[in-house]
Formats: C-alpha cells, sequence, structure tokens
C-alpha cells in the first residue's frame, strides 16, 4: 500500500509507546526484548552517556540524583511553576528551566529518540515523521515544548493530538457517528484525568476535561511501600533514598500482581544493605490503601460531567485508559459511578499510542480506509413524478462524489417545487428512506419549461450536499444532510437490499405502469383537444384509429396492469403521429401566411 510512513507516539509522564502501519494495520512497536511499552525515564551519566527506558529506572537506586522521570511534567514550564522534582531544577542564562542542564524538552527529545530508534529497528527503515499526545488540559506552550522535542529527537511533529481523542479512536468511538457522547477514564502513572468527548463534524471535540496532575500509581506505589515497611516495622520515613527506591519498586511489582491475584509476597532482601523485608500483602490492603485515591478520581469525574452538562446515562460509552485503570476496584469504581461497565476490549495502557498511530495512518494515508466511508452503501436520488425514486448516486459510488440532473414542473403556473431526498433501493419513493426535503422556488412556466438542475455533492466526510437552481434565475437552494448519507447501519443495509431484490418484479412493473400512466395523462386531454380542432386535417378512418386508441388507453388504465398500459400509449403514440405533423405544418403555414399578408 502507498502513503507516507507515520508514528503514532504516546509520550506519557511515567510510560511512552510508539506504533506505525504496517500492511494497513495500526500496531504498536516492540523493543529488542519485546516490550511494548517504555518507561519515560532517562538516565545521564557523568561521562555524558544516557540511557532510556528500563535501563535508566535500573540505575535509580545506584544513581538517583542522574536518572530524569516524570519530565512531561516540566513541559512547557517556567522555573517556579513546578516544585517538587525528582531532581533538582535550576534556571539557565536565559532564563529556561533546566534540569541536569537541560531543558525539558531536550530531555523528552532523548525518550522520542529512543522511541524512534524502536520503531526503525522494528520497520527496517528510518522515519522521520510523527503524531505527538498530549493530555487535553495541556496549553499552547505545553504542546509547542512537545513540538519542539519531536523536532530534537529528528522529527516532524505531524499533529499533535489529545490523549482522550486517541483514546476513543483506539476503541472504535469514532463510529458511534455525530453527537456520540463518550467519556475517557484515564488513570495513569502520575496523572488523572477525565475527558467527556462529543463527535461533531467527524471529530472528537473535548466538551469537557477535569484531573489531577497529582494522582496516580505511583501514588499508591508509595502508600503499599511505606505500608509494607510499617509493616515489618520499619519507619520509612528514615531510610536513605536508595532505600526507598528499592522498597517502592518491589510495591510496584506487588501492586501489579495483585491486579491478578489476591495475595503477593513483598520481598526486599537487603535493601539498605544489611536489613530485608519479606511480608504477605493482600488485594484487599490494597484497595484499603487505594481507596482515597479512587475516591479523587470520581470527584473529577462527577465536576467534568457537570461541565459538559450532562448525565453519566447520557454517555455513550465509557472507556478506560491507562495502566493503572487494571486495577479491579478501579473498574469497579468507575462501572458504578457511570452506570455502566465500561469498554475493555484494549490493552489501558497502550490505547492512546494505538489511537495516536490510527490518526498517524489516516495522515499518512497509509490505513485502510474505513469500509464504513468508502462507497455510499444504498442509492440516493429524489423523488419524481407519479411517486418514483429517481436515483441520481447508485450505491456503492465511491466518495467523495458529484452528480447531477435537471428536472422541469409537472403543472402550467407551478412556481415551486418540493425536493425529497431519498435513499435507498426500490422504485417507488414511498419504499424509500427520506433523509431530508425542501422547497425550490423557480419561476413560473408552462408546464415542463422550468428548468430545475439538482445536484448531489457528498464529500470525504459523508456529508451530502443537495443544490437544487432555477436555471431561469440563477438562484440556487441547498441543503446538507450529515452522515446519514453513508453511515448506515450494516443491518439497515442488508434489510434495504433484501427487499429490494424480494420485490425486484413488482417493483419494476409498478416503474413502468407509473411511467405509462404519465405519459397517458399527458397525451389524453392533447389528443382530445387536437381532435375538435382538428376538422378535415384528419382522414375518418384516422379518426376512428386514434379515438379507438385512446379508449384502449383508458381501459389499460383501469385495468392497472403495466405492459398493455404500455402497449396502449405506444399505439396511440403512434396513431397520432400523422395527424400531429400535419397540425404543426398548418401552423407553420398558417404562420407564414400572417406573415406575408
Ligand atoms: P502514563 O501515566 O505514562 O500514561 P500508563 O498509562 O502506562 O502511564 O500507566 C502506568 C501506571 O500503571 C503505573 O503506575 C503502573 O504501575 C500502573 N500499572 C500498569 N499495569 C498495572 C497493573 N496490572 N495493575 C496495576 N497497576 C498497573
Ligand atoms: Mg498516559
Amino acid at each position: 500500500m502507498t502513503g507516507e510512513l507515520i508514528l503514532g507516539i504516546d509520550l506519557g509522564t511515567t510510560h511512552s509507546a510508539v506504533g506505525a502501519v504496517d500492511s494497513g494495520f495500526p500496531i504498536l512497536l516492540a523493543d529488542r526484548d519485546g516490550r511494548r511499552i517504555t518507561p519515560s525515564a532517562v538516565w545521564f551519566g557523568e561521562d555524558g552517556a544516557i540511557e532510556v527506558g528500563r535501563r535508566a529506572l535500573r540505575r535509580r537506586s545506584t544513581e538517583p540524583g542522574r536518572v530524569v522521570t516524570s519530565i512531561k511534567r516540566l513541559m512547557g514550564r517556567r522555573y517556579g511553576e513546578e516544585l517538587d522534582f525528582c531532581v533538582p531544577m535550576g534556571v539557565s542564562a536565559d532564563g529556561r528551566l533546566m534540569v541536569l542542564g537541560r531543558t525539558p524538552e531536550e530531555v523528552s527529545a532523548e525518550i522520542l529518540r529512543e522511541l524512534k530508534g524502536i520503531a526503525e529497528n522494528r520497520l527496517e527503515r528510518s522515519v522521520d515523521k510523527a503524531v505527538i499526545t498530549v493530555p487535553a488540559y495541556f496549553n499552547d506552550a505545553q504542546r509547542a515544548a512537545t513540538k519542539r522535542a519531536g523536532e530534537l529527537a529528528g522529527m516532524e511533529v505531524v499533529r499533535i493530538l489529545s490523549e482522550p481523542t486517541a483514546a476513543a479512536l483506539a476503541y472504535g468511538l469514532d463510529k458511534l457517528g455525530e453527537r456520540a457522547r463518550v467519556a475517557v477514564y484515564d488513570l495513569g502513572g502520575g496523572t488523572f484525568d477525565l475527558s467527556v468527548l462529543e463527535m461533531q463534524d467527524g471529530v472528537f471535540q473535548v466538551l469537557a476535561t477535569r484531573g489531577d496532575t497529582r494522582l496516580g500509581g505511583d501514588d499508591l506505589d508509595l502508600a503499599l511501600a511505606r505500608h509494607g515497611a510499617a509493616r515489618g516495622g520499619v519507619d520509612f520515613d528514615r531510610l536513605s533514598d536508595a532505600a526507598k527506591v528499592r522498597l517502592i519498586e518491589e510495591a510496584e511489582r506487588v501492586k501489579r500482581v495483585l491486579s491478578e491475584r489476591d495475595t503477593e509476597s513483598f520481598l526486599a532482601p537487603f535493601y539498605d544493605g544489611s536489613s530485608s523485608l519479606e511480608i504477605e500483602l493482600t488485594r484487599a490492603e490494597l484497595e484499603s490503601l487505594a481507596r482515597p485515591f479512587i475516591a479523587r478520581s470520581l470527584n473529577c469525574c462527577r465536576q467534568a460531567l457537570a461541565d459538559a452538562g450532562c448525565t453519566a446515562a447520557e454517555l455513550d460509552a465509557v472507556v478506560l485508559v491507562g495502566g493503572s485503570t487494571r486495577i479491579p476496584a478501579v473498574r469497579h469504581a468507575v462501572a458504578e459511578l457511570f452506570g455502566r461497565e465500561p469498554d475493555l476490549s484494549q490493552h489501558p495502557d497502550e490505547a492512546v499510542a494505538l489511537g495516536a498511530t490510527i490518526q498517524a495512518g489516516v495522515l499518512g494515508g497509509t490505513l485502510r480506509k474505513m469500509v464504513l466511508l468508502d462507497v455510499t452503501p444504498l442509492s440516493l436520488g429524489i423523488e419524481t413524478f407519479g411517486g418514483l425514486m429517481n436515483v441520481i448516486i447508485p450505491r456503492n459510488t465511491t466518495i467523495p462524489c458529484k452528480a447531477g440532473e435537471m428536472f422541469t414542473n409537472a403543472a402550467a403556473g407551478q412556481s415551486s417545487m418540493r425536493v425529497r431526498v431519498l435513499q435507498g433501493e426500490r422504485e417507488m419513493a414511498r419504499d424509500n428512506w427520506e433523509l431530508g426535503n425542501f422547497e425550490v422556488p423557480f419561476e413560473a412556466a408552462p408546464k415542463g419549461q422550468a428548468r430545475v438542475g439538482v445536484q448531489f455533492r457528498i464529500d470525504e466526510n459523508g456529508i451530502l450536499e443537495v443544490l437544487a437552481r432555477d436555471v431561469a434565475t440563477g438562484r440556487d437552494t441547498v441543503i446538507e444532510i450529515r452522515d446519514a448519507a453513508v453511515d448506515v447501519d450494516d443491518e439497515e443495509v442488508g434489510k434495504m437490499v433484501g427487499e429490494s431484490v424480494e420485490h425486484a418484479f413488482d417493483d419494476m412493473a409498478e416503474r413502468i405502469f407509473t411511467e405509462a400512466r404519465l405519459k397517458a395523462e399527458e397525451l389524453l386531454p392533447a389528443v382530445e383537444q387536437a381532435l375538435a380542432a382538428a376538422g378535415d386535417l384528419v382522414s375518418e378512418t384516422e379518426r376512428e384509429e386514434i379515438v379507438a386508441a385512446a379508449r384502449e388507453v383508458r381501459v389499460a388504465l383501469e385495468g392497472g396492469l403495466p405492459n398493455p398500459l404500455k402497449a396502449a400509449v405506444q399505439r396511440l403514440d403512434q396513431s397520432t403521429e400523422a395527424f400531429a405533423a400535419a397540425l404543426v405544418e398548418r401552423a407553420m403555414a398558417e404562420a407564414l401566411e400572417r406573415r406575408l399578408s
């Protein structure tokens, strides 16, 4: 598949991940150890060496002052805005916030460079473009700093995408359609946020977002480490930094296991060089430590719902994002607050990166386009005389597309026409679905002489625009029909197509009858009028044949069968041919005479 390769990157506070579209499908890329998630940690050695990810974290217990974690907190920040950080913060000569002699962008760039490397290694080619996600609440300065970090890492950042939007894409919530509202609950390592999104014009808008930038799995690790130490009779606060790091790391491991099992041993041999800890911990203990944190997150949820002006019941979906939502107690609390089971179909800690990858695939044109928007699932047209369906864009037309036709007035002196926009495969308008209708004014004209051009246009987002133009005045009437044109439920499409096949013969018969009836209704009065005025222009045998043909048409109209009516109309048409020509000739001769006299 052609298209441009663009990476999708979740640059998280505690963990990051990278993905790309491969053979038309979005996937996350694993490092050499087979891991798809990389800790957002950077070690800066004294000699200038740099290590990122798990290797950087491993240095934390021996060189805590040289390992930078949670750099995302400092992105786009000025000195003094953040008070608490893992290493000392300083200011550069030109007033920029610095850690270990680097700006936050430079530190983030190291993480991005690592992710780029993982991708290039997996894909066996170089890549220099990316979509990077940021929290919905990031301001311009924070977004700009993220973009700069990408550039420092040697990539063009083609889009900065909101994390909840990315998550919604990963869960396929874009298929819920216009006006769908969804909540994204994201509990990661160091931050929590809840965003309420609404689909508008095919893209998600953030209606409200509330969070706590100091709430996440890290808090739980610390609480569990303290709890473990206390149960072992150790005063956590008196321990060295290195010993604290060891206990916190073990707490994190135990916490993860307790999402799967009811008990796990907390093991910290020689954590301070001489003493060791070994304690059995239970999920119930962890849950009671987690309770206050979960309660804080639920408060944010209530506020966000209030900000968005909607109730939990009005949401179309709730999804969980962030590694900490793997904790069963978190899932239960969210399910209870929102009154529904959250969608668990994606890995919560991979959803944001996956969504960024989908967005990158759409921008780069490498993703298989959602079939849903590819073609018109059903024919689109308008109702014409006699209640017939007049197809303008046939079923299975690739979008975007455009097509039109000319229509005329059915009655003399008529000065407007109702355009009913229809969708479906049936011959009669009434059996199809009406998507909308509008009145088109035009200049009154004799029957069949007004000209109204109707044009259908479907853009790449599946929005149908119907334009009707009065050719005489050039005046346009336009309506827009959103989504319904292409976004039809598969089941409904199947039903419509099935019915059209089932009724094919009846439908066709009705169309033939209707078309013949319209012709007959036009012909009969015209013939009668002409015969009355014909005088000797028409021979007696001709007159008899015309009267007989007209009678046959009336009988066939009564009979209601399509083929006899069609045949009778044809006979009447033919029988009047010579007569009509003679009428025209006489009219011309009379006109000529008038002009000569
Ligand atoms: P970020 O904050 O960077 O977006 P993630 O979404 O990757 O981070 O979440 C990381 C957090 O998820 C960490 O605190 C980690 O301990 C926690 N976590 C990951 N897996 C589990 C699990 N199985 N059970 C409990 N917590 C988990
Ligand atoms: Mg995250």
